[in-house]
């Protein structure tokens, strides 16, 4: 298989500064990725309100599995593995872009919910997905909030 590098500006699609780049080959195109993500992303604006992020977001191999996406809070990036992506549904994939949205345009420490460690049991997301959201709304505890 043949490994590519591509670096693509979405700042028209997104409405915000949000690069996409793809080193790695299989899976999802990298265009399908782009369209599940800004699916996401635009949830997420109309849930809080808000016209824009100015977040960026890589999909990027991580070096371990077990931690399939991250926030680098003080760049203002998101990193997500590909493969990883790959594998979620949309529930799934909702919960990780919300989480690591969360961390990122709103300084959300680990909790619970949305703002749990891990990525939810799709099943689990799914039937409490209303709760989740509206304790996701409402506020959760801040980085840096005496957790
Ligand atoms: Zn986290």
């Amino acid at each position: 298989m043949r490994n590519c590098v591509i670096c693509i500006i979405l700042s028209t699609l997104i409405g915000a500064a949000v690069y996409a780049t793809a080193a790695y080959a299989a899976g999802k195109t990298h265009e399908q990725r782009l369209d599940e993500l800004q699916i996401h992303v635009d949830f997420f604006k109309k849930l809080m309100g808000v016209d824009e992020i100015t977040t960026i977001i890589h999909f990027q191999r991580m070096p371990t599995v077990s931690n399939p996406a991250a926030c680098i809070l003080s760049h203002r990036v998101i990193i997500i593995d590909p493969l990883v992506w790959d594998h979620y549904d949309k529930y799934e994939q909702e919960n990780i872009v919300l989480h690591e949205l969360g961390h990122c345009e709103l300084y959300y420490a680990h909790s619970g919910g949305i703002m749990y460690e891990s990525v939810l049991p799709s099943h689990v997301y799914r039937r409490h997905r209303d709760q989740l959201l509206q304790m996701y709304k409402q506020g959760l505890p801040l980085i840096g909030g005496g957790l």
